[in-house]
């Protein structure tokens, strides 16, 4: 479409709404994918602000015939969350919980709101949702009451269908109903309207009366659908209620704005265990002996999963024995651990001893067992998404169900088919409802594999429709399975397609999915697909280290979940799936690189990477988005060089230089408003954040280190430590050590360069890098281990100097350096430690910094600290501070760092802790900032209890 008739549309929709439109090219491309294999760009974007909104812009796609599709966390599998016209994204603004009735046990929410989130405030109420997709933690309940979604506990709790109480919905007409049981007689329809809304009810009970047959005769013999509407439960006890048909319609009937959802109390006890299986033959009956015991999750995991397991994580291989096909992981929730052993051991009789279905058992046995056998079921599908290589896990296949009692069948069905065309594909999923989730290896970029994958959806759909199955268990049709609706429902399709009419006469509201006249739908807008490739960007991104990172990325979503950046804004253009999906269709040319990729809106949306490093252990593809974010960002300083202030703010070293040359003086200016006023204009440097005080003297020029003690080490000292906290942080490491019997030599070391790196200065940092690496070169050399007290220094030599200059050297220098509480958790281990520490009353708390957890150091400072006698340490949740090196200090971030830090904040308030302990300056300042509460490092405390032992 030509870009006049984008901007028409988007100042169209600015005079109307009153949330945000997005139309520029790099917004429409980051909402074009998600957690499917398909990549459709839209028009426009809204971000709705309330139902008047959501009103407004229902009634423009109608009258200009354009299509608009609403969309949640953007986790849908089958593509029906991305649409070709208006998206309008409800998790922007959205996303409140309005009221909760404990004691009725209900909650009325906007679509928006992230079942996880509604959780959280509903646990301290005893009261849950429970229905438990795996993407609990960033799906949205409009996309799951759209989809239908349910989760593992199905069996005991059932679909979301089963948990709507209610929907307030805005239809085609622009009307706004509230959906609930009408009573019916004949065609009298009490409490409707004289709109659609009555032409709908009055129409459905036509529909009703005209599709009996089919409806009895093509309902799936499943325990779970979400495959076409479900017709069968709009009429019940004489009343007719639309919430169970809205309810999985994927938006093509019309779009929620309001939901009220019943409650569940929180579940009692529970007990789980594995049943090991060497054959799948038996694994059917095993899965109905147990059903027969009520169980409140029945999941399976098969061999290739376990096989990868096993080897990726050690401490699963007690769990997961040698030899094995399958395992059936069961939990049973009961009143007293007396019953619940009871059933277990019913359980263990039946399907091991008596009909020796299981070659064995392990049921957990204490809290410890029953953490790893919850961490081993749920690695399934994760765990899928780190095999190297072109092939990757795909799902198409991936959500179709059949009767439990059919499962043995079904999966040797599905051998059958992968084998004969060739392909391999992991099976786990809920046993205990018979729908498995099935992930095919393909590589999405060669035609032979596209077809492969069309060619097995057909022969599969036929496999599950001889078994009386359904395509779509919890996932729903989208671009995926609509193709293949008419062939579930036969004789019931016509309907669908009257349905749709009825309510969208148009064909505006999420067009095509459910009904749709496409046959070679499946096929078509592949995020990938044999025409994608690869064109000169003439930036690193051409190399295929950076190129294969990005297309890593298959679009989940969970960095929802984890991005302290995203989780602050619910700003789609945060999560790291926005970065891979920019890069990915800059490297394929689908967007222009020589327009795009060294300019300040690309930029604008990398520099929304404060470098955390969270992605590096949370995202299950393990995306570098940090450091693809950095070489983009790197790329644009390179073509377009970068601002006096973003300069002078990312050289650490000259501004607490210049800082600590003037301390007397730039101490004052801190302090006086309308110097701050003025240094806030010349450097950017925002008017509220508080500044640490720059010592009169510095760590130098008050300690030499020291020559004690027969071992040695060599101290990497930090900006913070030398200018700022010499005292504290940098005496402390000295008094630290010695009492360890380590001498300390304090070498001139270059500035670390962490916030030049970050900020994409990698050509200026690249002198400091190679001097630091000279210096830690021969240190290690002469076998003088390398310390440092400031995880972000440490972070960057061990981790950003190797990959900034890529050699052997950098490698061998990097592993001779050592995060200081790393290196006495070591001492402690060897039973090296010197552990004569004095008492200290005293309750702190402990926040651990971002760059520390991602050294793969936390509990160990927590370990170090508890050795104090005394001294009572509270652990702080996994939280980020939110000033993220120097983000947080210039005006524009200021805050959005504070709004990061916030949660903490409260935490660490409501805690009554009297001082808060960190590794780390700029968290120190950020929480002091955020808490009023003194923060000192961990060394500091140590150090002074060794004074006073
Ligand atoms: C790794 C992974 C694991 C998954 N595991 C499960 C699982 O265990 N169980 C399960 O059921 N699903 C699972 N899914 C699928 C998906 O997470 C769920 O279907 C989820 O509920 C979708 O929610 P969402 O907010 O992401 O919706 P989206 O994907 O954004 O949208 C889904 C549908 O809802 C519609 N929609 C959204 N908001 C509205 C609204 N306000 N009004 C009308 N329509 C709306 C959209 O148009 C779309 O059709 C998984 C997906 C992934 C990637
Ligand atoms: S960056 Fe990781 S977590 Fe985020 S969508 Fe991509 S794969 Fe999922
Ligand atoms: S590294 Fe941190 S800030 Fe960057 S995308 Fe990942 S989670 Fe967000």
């Amino acid at each position: 479409m030509a870009e006049g008739r984008i901007e028409t549309i988007a100042s169209d929709l600015k005079k109307i709404v009153q949330g945000n439109v997005l139309s520029d090219e790099l917004s429409r491309t980051i909402y074009s994918s998600g957690a499917c294999i398909y990549s459709l760009r839209p028009l426009v974007i809204v971000q709705p602000r309330h139902k008047e909104d959501v009103v407004e812009c229902v009634r423009y796609a109608v009258r200009n015939g354009i299509p608009l599709t609403a969309r949640g966390g953007g986790t849908g599998r089958a593509g029906q969350g991305i649409g070709e016209g208006i998206i309008l994204d409800f998790m922007r603004y959205m996303n409140q919980v309005l009221e909760v009735d404990p004691e009725k046990k209900w909650v009325r929410v906007q679509p928006g709101v992230v079942l996880g989130r509604l959780n959280a405030r509903l646990k301290p109420l005893k009261k849950f949702f429970p229905i438990d997709p795996s993407t609990a933690d960033y799906c949205a309940l409009g996309g799951m009451i759209a989809n239908n979604s349910s989760g593992p506990h199905a069996i005991k709790y059932g679909a979301t269908r089963d948990w709507v109480e209610s929907l307030e919905v805005v239809l085609s007409s622009g009307e706004v109903i509230q959906t609930g049981p009408r009573t019916v007689s004949g065609l009298e329809i009490s409490g409707g309207t004289d709109g659609l809304e009555k032409r709908v009810y009055s129409g459905i009970l036509d529909l009703l009366a005209r599709y009996q047959g089919p409806l009895r005769e093509e309902k799936p013999d499943t325990m779970k659908n979400s495959c076409g509407y479900d017709l069968w439960q709009v009429r019940k006890n004489g009343s007719l209620d639309l919430t169970p048909l809205f309810v999985g319609s994927e938006g093509t009937l019309g779009v929620f704005t309001e939901a009220k959802l019943r409650l569940a109390d929180l579940g009692g006890k529970t007990h789980t265990a594995f049943f090991y299986f060497n054959t799948l033959d038996t694994v059917g009956r095993a899965t109905l002996e147990l059903l027969k015991l009520s169980p409140t999750m029945l999941e399976i995991m098969e061999k290739q999963i376990i096989d990868l397991a096993r080897a990726k994580f050690k401490e699963m291989a007690p769990y997961l024995p040698e030899g094995i096909e399958a395992t059936l992981f069961v939990e049973f929730e009961g009143p007293s651990e007396e019953e619940l052993g009871e059933r277990m051991r019913r359980a263990q009789q039946r399907v091991v001893q008596e009909e020796k279905l299981a070659v064995s058992v392990k049921a957990a046995q204490n809290p410890k067992d029953r953490e790893m056998l919850t961490k081993v079921r749920s690695v399934s599908g994760p765990i899928l998404n780190k095999v190297k290589g072109p092939k990757k896990p795909i799902a198409f296949i991936e959500d179709a169900a059949v009767h439990p009692r059919r499962l043995g069948e079904y999966i040797a069905g599905l051998r059958g088919i992968l084998k004969r065309n060739g392909a391999e594909a992991s099976i786990y999923g809920h046993a205990g409802d018979g729908n498995l989730h099935v992930m095919v290896f393909l590589d999405m970029k060669k035609a032979e594999d596209v077809a492969r994958m069309v060619r097995i959806t057909e022969e599969s759909c036929d496999l599950v429709l001889r078994l009386k199955g359904t395509i779509s268990g919890e996932h729903g049709d989208g671009l995926l399975r609509t193709a293949y609706v008419p062939r579930q429902y036969p004789g019931l399709y016509p309907a669908f397609v009257e349905l749709k009419k009825l309510f969208d006469p148009k064909n505006v509201l999420n067009p095509g999915r459910i009904v749709g006249n496409d046959p070679d739908l499946m096929g078509k807008h592949l995020k990938f697909g044999a025409e994608y490739h690869h064109v000169s960007t003439r930036s690193p991104f051409d190399g295929e280290a950076l190129s294969t990172e990005v297309e890593a990325c298959h679009g989940c979503g969970k960095c929802r979940s984890y991005c302290p950046l995203a989780m602050a804004t619910n700003d789609e253009s945060f999560l790291g799936r926005a970065k891979a999906n920019l890069l990915r269709e800059l490297i394929s040319g689908r967007l222009d690189p020589d327009v795009f990729l060294a300019s300040p809106e690309l930029k604008k949306v990398m520099d929304g990477c404060v470098n955390c490093k969270r992605c590096l252990t949370e995202c299950p593809s393990g995306v570098d988005i940090p450091w693809v974010s950095l070489m983009a960002r790197a790329h644009h300083v390179k073509n377009k060089g970068q601002a006096f202030k973003d300069r002078f703010i990312a050289d650490t070293h000259l501004a607490c230089r210049v800082g600590n040359s003037l301390a007397p003086l730039v101490n004052l200016a801190f302090s006086i408003g309308p110097a701050r006023a003025l240094i806030e204009s010349a450097i950017g440097l925002d008017r509220r954040r508080k500044m640490p005080a720059f010592s009169s003297k510095t760590f130098r020029e008050m300690y030499r280190g020291s020559d004690k003690g027969n071992g040695k080490v060599a101290y990497f000292l930090s900006c913070y430590a030398n200018y700022n906290d010499p005292e504290g942080e940098g005496r402390a490491l000295v008094e630290v050590m010695e009492r360890n019997g380590f001498g300390v030599e304090v070498p001139e070391f270059e500035c670390c360069g962490i916030a030049r790196i970050s900020s994409g200065g990698l050509e200026p940092a690249l002198k400091g890098v190679g001097e630091n690496l000279e210096k830690i070169s021969a240190l290690v050399g002469k076998g003088i281990p390398v310390v440092f007290s400031e995880p972000s220094c440490a972070l960057a030599v061990k981790q950003e100097y190797p990959r900034i200059v890529n050699s052997e050297k950098a490698a061998r220098a990097a592993a001779g350096c050592y995060e200081v509480h790393g290196f006495l958790s070591q001492l402690k281990q060897e039973g090296r430690l010197n552990t004569h520490f004095g008492e200290m009353k005293l309750r702190v708390g402990y926040h651990n910094p971002c760059h520390l957890r991602a050294l793969g150091i936390s509990k160990e400072v927590i370990e170090l600290l508890r050795l104090i006698p005394g001294l009572e340490v509270r652990a702080f949740s996994d939280q980020c501070c939110g000033l993220a090196g120097t983000f947080g200090m210039k005006r524009q971030n200021y805050d959005l760092s504070m709004e990061i830090g916030k949660p903490l904040f409260e935490e660490i308030k409501k805690s009554g802790v009297e001082r808060v302990v960190t590794g780390c300056g700029s968290c120190a300042m950020q929480i002091a900032q955020g808490t009023g509460l003194p923060v000192v490092h961990p060394l500091a405390l140590l150090a002074e209890a060794y004074r006073k032992g």
